[in-house]
């Protein structure tokens, strides 16, 4: 299926989609991504956040790092045109189209921890879980022991004048989407966020769609 992208008004990126999938509410998922494919993440209800990693498919210790992007970028995220970069200073990813505008590059992903927090006595899904869930498969028995902190997708976290660090309300609205490319061959990972206790995700958490794209070579080229 056949899908432009408008690259600052200035050139439509004739893209096809490979393979398509649904994030169910409050799961993970994970996919390989190889060099010069690209990857869009909609969402199709609105108000729902993602939290997104990305790992070197060689070597999975090397992996998208908000820390170091910071730095690269000078800024608090990407904006279209820029990469993200990993722990090895080195781009992994490159944002290519954005119709949210709001993303968060400074916040861990949820974890059981947050939810004890809230008194959840229960077991409850988390962005964190959902990794390692994901990741098992590829990690096998060298399962990290932290999780690198996430791009944030549709994650709404304002940052006030005198430093303080917020939870927004969910920015996106139905049918927004990212789309990235890859500079190497990666594994990337999805986690739709199962938080229900503040407006990150609306207060009711939903399904993220995710698809594989490459480049539609014309006849000119
Ligand atoms: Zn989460």
């Amino acid at each position: 299926m056949p899908f432009s992208v408008d690259l600052n008004g200035k050139f439509q990126l004739p893209l096809r989609i490979v393979d398509s999938f649904v994030v169910a509410p409050m799961m993970g998922w994970a996919h390989e991504l190889k060099a010069g494919q690209y990857i869009r993440l909609t969402d199709p209800r609105g108000k729902q956040c993602g939290d997104f990693w990305s790992f070197n498919a060689n070597d999975l210790s090397e992996h998208l790092s908000a820390m170091h992007t910071r730095v690269w970028v000078n800024k608090l995220c990407p904006v279209p045109g820029e990469s993200f970069h990993t722990n090895h200073r080195r781009p992994i990813l490159q944002l290519i189209a954005d119709t949210c505008g709001i993303h968060d590059l400074l916040t861990a992903a949820c974890d059981p921890h947050r939810y004890r927090l809230y008194g959840v006595q229960s077991e409850h899904r988390s962005c964190a879980g959902n990794l390692k869930e994901v990741m098992a498969p590829y990690w096998g028995e060298g399962i990290p022991f932290y999780v690198p902190q996430p791009f944030n997708v549709f994650a709404n976290v304002p940052i006030g004048a005198d430093g303080s660090v917020l939870n927004g309300p969910a920015p996106s609205k139905a049918g927004d989407y990212i789309v990235l490319k890859a500079w190497i061959d990666q594994i990337v990972a999805i986690s739709a966020c199962p938080q229900e206790f503040n407006p990150i995700t609306g207060w009711y958490p939903t399904e993220l769609n995710v698809d594989i794209l490459e480049a539609e070579l014309s006849d000119a080229r």
